[in-house]
């Protein structure tokens, strides 16, 4: 598989969610087709359709078969290993009898509608693979930039009084000039007749003149309708096929001049505009190709040689033709022409354009049922415009060709009578076996595949003669769409058939499937149940590499589904695609992969092995004896469970609206809450060496949330949420689940969701933040205490950090801790803390306030301004809007401020001794504590230490020496002595802007 997104037809064998069965959903594996033929052929090295039938039908078909059951085997144990949650006991084969047979009662019930017809059209054709495509099939994938020669041709006008006169034709595809039967012009195109250098004259369109015949002088000028039914000699008339051909100029409303000469190449069997045009107008039709491309007899040189372009000039027959015209003087000039080419979407081949009999479903009467029915399905994500995209195919569409000339797929089951060429369709196994002449006991206990199925004969209705099944295939989106119907029973057992039908969900990737899958499957429950096939249809978009690039095996940069798992595993691999904006597409790579470990994995699991440590050393385990811990839960304890009970309201509703991405983010941004806040502003209560309630209270609150983010976590990383839930719940609570994906899905707890504390707790944050700004931008290190933290609130918090005065103390305390600071104080008005200046913008006032500029200048100068409420101003008594000026603010000397809207932190600069000699014992006692880690000793070792250094630094910190002693665990502290701490002392130098001092640090 080439991708780890499980789609895209690249894939070898697709499990898709389709209909559900009782106790899980089933996986449908896309088992038959040219996709999987084209796969065999390569085995077998072979490289057109006749070795297929000198080896064997029979004997491909098994090959064809094995090779689908070997893939989709390996499939379902790779969406196993993504943790895809299948019944993977009934994974569901579209190669199924059942399959098959469902689908012949679909075209039954087509054909009962008298939608089921037998078309002689012209239609892409694979000469590679011998078989038409539809046009779903090339409007999705099917082109590529192509450089071919293209040609400009002389037609010689026959018509009397135009002696001399040539008409200029232009086409890209040589090899369709020998089918020559007539010209078209736009009936209002203006066009002239040139006369060249040489002396040679031309008709052309007015537009093109220009570009193709610039230098040349215009003779006569006429609308196009005027040069309908003129007749003129063929590029090919020598040709034994083109006796009696009469070639004539025919008028079209599509043709333009933006390309060519205005005048347009018409080859009825080469085209299908072409071939609608013979029918509007009753010209001759030449088939020039067989199934390989090759020209049939009668096309002299040409017969024999392979028509398509190929990148060899030698055998390129563009090259001959061209020469062939330029031997006959009709050449006017040939260049090399880049233009988008369908190709087969299956082998790469150009496809040519040919006249073949193909069976269809006449699509214009189902065009406004379908697009009832699409509108009846909530497609996602909303707001993109995927119904439509749907509704606007639903609109163009042609007829859908049903048919393949092909080997391996649904046996279409049209029977067409030897004799009379009438024809029906059969809807069962039972009606065939009833209708059955001959062939059945060949067919008998074979699936209705070929060649058994082609034994079958029954009696023609209408004369009683023969009638053989056609010998095409069905095409595969047949196979694809009928599963509504096939993989719940609804031949069989249309009770339960009704149980399931419409499935909730279905879900691929939206760029290929408006005219592919979602469009089979859309017809098909219209047809057979007036209605849709699921409530909601899920479209994401594509998967690149990291770099946006397509991935392709051949380009080196695709990522295998099993190297992937290895390197990043399975679970990050989905967080990627569940957290990622379907509608966008996904850049997937090993780097965005260890972006999204960095950025939410590890917080998890770091935060969630910090519980488990700590947990584990003092012996707590969850229990009933923690109830008392309840009225011990802290305000940040009461606000990560009120950011919880947010977070599981959050992620269900996500959830329930399919939009795993906003759950995932809501995930995400949680998470970062909860370690980069809670867990870091609470170290100190899990470092404690006491059990009591309020350590119990915080074991307590972490263990809820982390036993309930698991259960969050289950659906988008199943198996790193069931191997914490099997050690955070299942192995300490015996009445719980032993899986996660056993236990009920959180659910919102009343009471819990604290908005005030939410919204204070936050607002604390924004402060913290701010200072933090602030603080980086004064230089000021972080271990440096300042005196005061001066905050100027936003109106709506009535300058209090919480209404609850006990919760503004303590909020009021992490902001003092957070920031390291004396005092807070709250302010209400700024203007203290920061000068503002106002600069109006001169080129944006000038053409609006013209007569009042001076005025506005002159009181910017003076400071007669204010803010006004709407963002705008009032300058001297002018207003002023937002865009008219720009609002500057300076911190008074002695502060930094930050600001955020109308939140401002301003942070007192201000350095007294004292503060200094904090900041001095702060520094110290972290060099203490690297030099214990240094010398390898434990966190709860005791220590014997000592600073030695210069008697002012020394001064300095002696204030401090409790404390300092205390932070680092010293049972004893010397201070500037000579205390010989002996030689399994360690021993460092530091160098402080203070001064150098000598550190030493040993166990006690
Ligand atoms: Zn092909
Ligand atoms: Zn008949």
């Amino acid at each position: 598989m080439p991708t780890p997104r499980r789609s895209g037809r690249g894939s070898r064998a697709r499990p898709r969610r389709a209909g559900r069965r009782a106790g899980g959903g089933a996986s449908r594996f896309d088992c038959q087709g040219l996709w999987i033929e084209v796969e065999v052929e390569k085995e077998l090295g072979f490289n057109n359709k006749r070795q297929i039938e000198e080896f064997g039908i029979d004997r491909f078909v098994e090959l064809c078969k094995a090779r689908v059951n070997t893939f989709a085997a390996l499939q379902t144990e790779q969406s196993k290993r993504l943790g895809m949650w299948m019944d993977w006991e009934h994974s569901y084969f579209t190669n199924s009898d059942e399959n098959n047979y469902t689908i012949w009662a679909f075209l039954k019930e087509c054909h009962t509608r008298g939608l089921i017809y037998k078309g002689h059209d012209v239609m892409p054709w694979c000469p590679r693979c011998g078989t038409g495509l539809s046009n779903m099939e090339i409007a999705t994938e099917g082109y590529r930039e192509i450089r071919h020669l293209s040609l400009t041709v002389r037609l010689p006008i026959t018509s009397p009084g135009h002696d001399g006169e040539d008409l200029l034709v232009w086409t890209t595809t040589p090899w369709t000039l020998s089918s020559n039967v007539a010209a078209a012009v736009h009936p209002d195109l203006f066009y002239v007749l040139v006369e060249a250098a040489d002396g040679r004259r031309s008709w052309l369109s007015r537009g093109s003149q220009p570009r193709v015949m610039g230098d040349g002088t215009v003779l006569r000028e006429a609308p196009g309708r005027e040069l309908v039914g003129l007749t003129y000699a063929g590029p090919f008339d020598e040709l034994p096929v083109q006796a009696g051909v009469e070639h004539r100029v025919i008028e079209w409303d599509e043709v333009s001049d933006e390309e060519g000469t205005g005048i347009v190449h018409i080859a009825p069997g080469c085209g299908q505009e072409d071939f609608a045009l013979a029918k509007r107008d009753g010209l001759a039709v030449l088939d020039p190709i067989d199934e390989f491309g090759i020209f049939r007899d009668g096309y002299g040189w040409q017969t024999g040689r392979f028509a398509g372009a190929t990148d060899d000039a030698a055998t390129d027959l563009a090259t001959d033709v061209a020469a062939d015209l330029e031997r006959k003087g009709l050449l006017a000039s040939r260049e090399r022409y880049l233009h988008h080419y369908p190709v087969c979407w299956r082998c790469g081949t150009q496809l040519v354009f040919r006249l073949v009999d193909e069976w269809f479903i006449a699509m214009d009467p189902l065009r406004e049922p379908i697009s009832a029915v699409t509108r009846q399905i909530s497609w996602l994500p909303a707001g993109i415009g995927l119904e439509g995209r749907e509704l606007d195919w639903l609109r163009n569409m042609s007829d859908w060709m049903i048919s393949k000339k092909r080997y391996y797929g649904l046996a279409l089951p049209i029977w067409e009578c030897v004799d009379c060429a009438a024809w029906e369709v059969i809807g069962s196994r039972d009606e065939l076996q009833a209708r059955a002449v001959a062939g059945w006991d060949a067919f008998d206990g074979h699936s209705p595949h070929k060649p058994f199925i082609d034994q079958v004969e029954i009696a023609c209705a209408s004369c009683g003669g023969r009638s053989r099944r056609v010998s095409d295939v069905g095409n595969p989106w047949l196979d694809a769409g009928i599963v509504s119907f096939s993989t719940m029973g609804w031949n069989t057992d249309r009770e339960y058939w009704r149980d399931w039908f419409p499935a909730d969900f279905i879900t691929e990737g939206f760029p290929g499937q408006f005219r592919n899958w979602f469009y089979a499957l859309l017809t098909m429950s219209t047809v057979l149940a007036d209605g849709p096939m699921t409530k909601t249809i899920f479209g994401y978009a594509t998967v690149l590499d990291e770099h946006g690039e397509e991935m392709h095996k051949s380009k080196g940069n695709a990522i295998a589904f099993d190297e992937a798992a290895e390197e990043i595993g399975a679970d990050v691999m989905r967080w990627m695609y569940a957290a990622a904006n379907p509608a966008a597409n996904l850049n997937f790579g090993y780097g965005p992969g260890h972006e999204v470990v960095r950025r939410f994995f590890l917080p998890l699991w770091n935060t969630y092995g910090f519980l488990v440590t700590y947990a584990r050393l003092d012996g707590w385990t969850p229990s009933a004896s923690d109830q008392g811990a309840e009225s011990a839960r802290t305000l940040l304890d009461r606000w990560i469970l009120s950011r919880l009970d947010s977070l599981v309201s959050d992620v269900r509703r996500a959830l329930d609206a399919y939009d795993a991405a906003r759950g995932a983010r809501a995930i995400e941004g949680f998470v970062e809450d909860l370690s980069n806040w809670y867990v870091r502003r609470n170290r100190r209560r899990f470092w404690k060496g006491v059990l009591d309630d309020d350590k119990r209270a915080a074991y307590a609150t972490l263990h809820e949330v982390l036993a309930t983010v698991t259960g969050l976590l289950a659906p988008f990383v199943p198996h790193l949420a069931d191997a914490m839930w099997g050690n955070l719940v299942a192995a300490v609570d015996t009445s719980a689940a032993d899986s996660v994906h056993l236990s009920d899905y959180p659910a919102s707890i009343p009471g819990r969701a604290q908005p005030e504390i939410d919204a204070a707790v936050e607002l604390a944050r924004e402060v913290v933040a701010l200072g933090r700004t602030a603080r980086a931008a004064s230089g000021l290190k972080t271990r440096q205490p300042l005196a005061t933290v001066r905050v100027k609130l936003p109106a709506s918090a009535n300058g209090r950090l919480s209404p609850d005065a006990a919760t503004a103390a303590e909020l009021e305390a992490e902001i003092l801790e957070e920031l390291n600071a004396k005092s807070l104080d709250v302010l209400t008005d700024a203007s203290e803390l920061v000068e503002r200046t106002l600069y109006p913008l001169l080129p944006v006032i000038g053409p609006r306030h013209g007569a009042d500029v001076g005025r506005i200048m002159a009181a910017t100068r003076s400071g007669d301004w204010r803010i006004l409420d709407d963002g705008g101003a009032e300058v001297g008594g002018v207003r002023l809007a937002a865009d008219e000026f720009e609002l500057t603010a300076r911190a008074r000397p002695g502060h930094e401020v930050a600001e955020s809207g109308d939140l401002l932190v301003a942070l007192d600069t201000q350095l007294t001794p004292e503060l200094e000699a904090e900041g001095l014992a702060r520094e110290v006692a972290h060099r203490l504590q690297g030099l214990r880690k240094s010398a390898g000793l434990e966190v709860s070792d005791r220590v014997a230490a000592s600073i030695d250094g210069p008697p002012a630094v020394l001064a300095q910190l002696a204030g401090h020496r409790d404390w300092l002693a205390d932070e680092i665990l010293a049972v004893a502290l010397d201070l500037g002595g000579e205390a010989d701490l002996g030689p399994s002392a360690a021993v460092e130098e530091v160098s402080l802007p203070e001064g150098s001092l000598r550190l030493g640090v040993r166990r006690a």
